[in-house]
């Protein structure tokens, strides 16, 4: 059993265009980003929820806008969608309380054997964030997965948006939507497309070659702000993230 953290900074790196390619069906793992898949869930859809009262309409709405943006693009690229938000147009809320503030994630799975959803990955906004994650993090998504073969298997995920350093008066307001579609790639198993830090299977964006489908990538790991404090706005999946996705979820519903 395997916990691992993952989250978005803050920093002004780059200020990339959006560009409208046509979708990539195949499944695109090059070799310099050979590490960089975390794990899969064994069955789609995947059904997440907001934790109810935290997040006004407009929120909601940017946030569902996210999830709609991976479901058109894995229906156009595999016929599936891998997010199920509960009735069309607004997505479920969940009463569920934080289970990692509890600090027992990993025990609370919503996964029965490997065919079947039990509960919802619910998404809750935290006014105060923990002192333990990074203060630097728009937001974390924090999984609990199992090692299989050819992926370790996805039993439980949580999403936090920080409402503490970030969106409120006085901080830097990231583009919830841009924000929320990277932790989704999270949830799908994605990691970063590339890493400041040197790491196995895994590009260093501090390369000076580096691949720049890869900064482009929704799955970038930071975002930039204007100097208003406004955050950049990535609210396309692009071909580095759509090549990566395919080849975990494609084909069929069940991804076993
Ligand atoms: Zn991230």
């Amino acid at each position: 059993m395997a916990l691992i953290q993952l989250g978005t900074s803050a920093c002004a790196l780059y200020n990339p265009t959006s560009s409208s390619k046509s979708v990539v069906k195949e499944c695109n793992i090059p070799s310099d980003q050979s590490g960089t898949i975390t794990a899969k869930w064994p069955v789609i859809p995947i059904p997440i929820a907001l934790h109810q009262g935290d997040f006004d309409d407009s929120e909601a709405s940017s946030i569902s806008a996210a999830a709609s943006t991976w479901n058109t693009f894995f229906t156009a690229s595999s016929s599936v969608t891998t997010l199920d938000p509960g009735s069309s147009g607004s997505i479920r809320t969940s009463s569920n309380s934080n289970p990692r503030q509890a600090g027992s994630i990993c025990a609370q799975g919503i996964m029965q054997g490997n065919t079947k959803f039990t509960g919802n990955v619910v998404i809750y906004k935290l006014s105060k964030w923990s002192a333990n994650y990074p203060q630097n993090a728009m937001a974390l998504t924090t999984t609990c997965f199992l090692q299989a073969t050819p992926y370790p298997k996805f039993y439980m995920a949580v999403m936090e948006i920080n409402y503490q350093n970030f969106f409120v008066s006085g901080t830097k307001v990231p583009d919830l939507q841009s924000i929320v579609l990277h932790e989704l790639g999270h949830l799908h198993g994605l990691n970063h497309s590339c890493e400041a830090t040197t790491k196995s299977g895994t590009p260093n964006c501090n390369d000076p070659n580096l691949n720049p489908d890869y900064i482009v990538a929704s799955m970038f790991p930071t975002f930039s702000f204007d100097p208003s404090g406004i955050g950049e706005q990535k609210r396309d999946l692009q071909s580095n993230d759509q090549g990566r996705a395919n080849c975990l979820y494609s084909g069929s519903g069940s991804t076993n």
